[in-house]
């Protein structure tokens, strides 16, 4: 039997332990006993008679106090000059003034330098005081909430960077020393086809076509991952640059593909100026224009670009008349090494558009797609304008 009767016993002593903590100050001893006897089911509440002896116990409390109620008029300190001490020390203490004499300057002065939480009236209800002080308890529990998860967000957030950095430091390191290997096999493969050729037969060239074609596909995806991690590690290096310089160098890039398909880009009258730094932006709208006239099934594939200056930003739009995307594609084709149809049909790494995003949101812009299968895609974009 004396177990469970202790066990409860000292549940019911750890609740009273773990109870809030209010302190009430008031030069009426009687006014201090009675505010406690109210309020001591749901707090821990600790009185004093003088302001000093208040802000000793402030200083001194072992668990930290949610509210103080202060009475305004009291001998050596006033209730305002109180509250504002309190403040200074304590800032989280939620203060609530108990007042009997309404006057509206010192109350005004109260609220603005002491910034109390609430006001209480001279004589109160058991009701009105306990709402109140429930109120603002609430009130320091919900500060306190706030401020934790304020700092084990920051935490994670910090931890989430420094995971981060190292795995773009790791993916460099990694891309940067698969580099060697690929070169020697390269180098092995084409020894053996020059040296030992003629023993080879047909089987044997076959084979070496093979690692050829998976090493050298190899070698692209390597590149394009380096490409990608050294964004990552290289400043950029903005300044304003006409767009349309950009766009022209792009569609230069790419003309060996308008050739091969047959196809037309058609760039905008007078692009704005954007700020940006000119070799990054240069890859941005290659790799769009490329995969525009390449995921095209059309005899003659048509792109078009049009730019808008909107406030602050330029938009920048991208249209073909190409195979199109599903729509439950459209946020994955934007992440690297992902791609949506088969190499034999087009061929690539899968790394373009993850480049395209990071050099967009690396200026501080946005990019998204519209687009639907057999209908053509346009992928929008937006990038800081010269003012
Ligand atoms: P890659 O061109 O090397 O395949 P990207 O990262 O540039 O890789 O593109 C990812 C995937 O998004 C492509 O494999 C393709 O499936 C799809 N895609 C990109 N651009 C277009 C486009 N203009 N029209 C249709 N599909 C596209």
């Amino acid at each position: 039997m004396d177990g469970p009767r202790s066990d409860r016993s000292e549940r019911r002593a750890a609740r009273m332990r773990n109870r809030p903590a209010v302190l009430v100050v008031d030069d009426e001893a009687q006014t201090v006993t009675a505010v406690k006897h109210l309020l001591r089911r749901k707090y821990n509440v600790l009185g004093a008679t003088r302001a000093a002896e208040a802000l000793d116990m402030l200083d001194a409390s072992e668990v930290p106090v949610a509210a103080v109620l202060c009475d305004m008029r009291m001998p050596e300190m006033t209730g305002d000059q109180f509250f504002r001490e309190v403040l200074q020390r304590h800032p989280k203490v939620v203060r609530i003034l108990i007042t009997a004499y309404a006057n509206l300057e010192t109350l005004a002065t109260s609220i603005n330098d002491g910034q109390i939480f609430a006001y209480v009236a001279k004589p109160f209800t058991a009701e009105q005081l306990e709402r109140v002080v429930e109120t603002a308890v609430t009130y320091r529990e919900m500060v306190d909430a706030n401020e934790r998860m304020t700092r084990e967000v920051t935490a994670a957030n910090d931890l989430l960077t420094r995971k981060n950095e190292e795995l773009q430091a790791y993916t460099h390191v990694v891309a940067h020393d698969l580099k060697e290997p690929l070169r020697t096999i390269a180098a092995y493969t084409r020894f053996l086809r020059e040296e030992c050729g003629d023993r080879l037969g047909g089987e044997g060239h076959r084979f070496l076509d093979g690692i050829t074609r998976c090493s050298g596909h190899m070698s692209r995806l390597v590149e394009d991952l380096l490409q990608f991690s050294r964004l990552d590690h290289e400043k950029l290096d903005q300044h304003p640059v006409e767009l349309r310089y950009v766009l022209e160098a792009a569609a230069e890039l790419v003309s060996g593909s308008i050739d091969a398909t047959g196809g037309s880009v058609t760039l905008p009258d007078a692009p704005p100026v954007v700020v940006g730094d000119v070799d990054r932006l240069i890859v941005l709208f290659q790799n769009l224009l490329s995969n525009a006239l390449k995921f095209n099934r059309q005899p003659n594939p048509q792109v078009e670009v049009r730019c808008a200056l909107d406030g602050e930003v330029i938009r920048v739009e991208v249209e073909d008349n190409g195979i199109g995307i599903a729509e439950e594609q459209h946020d994955r084709i934007f992440h690297i090494f992902e791609r949506l149809n088969p190499r034999a049909d087009f061929p690539g790494t899968g790394a373009g558009l993850a480049i395209v995003r990071k050099i967009v949101e690396l200026h501080g812009g946005r990019i998204s797609v519209d687009s639907v299968p057999g209908s053509g895609s346009t992928f929008r974009l937006t990038l800081p304008a010269h003012q």
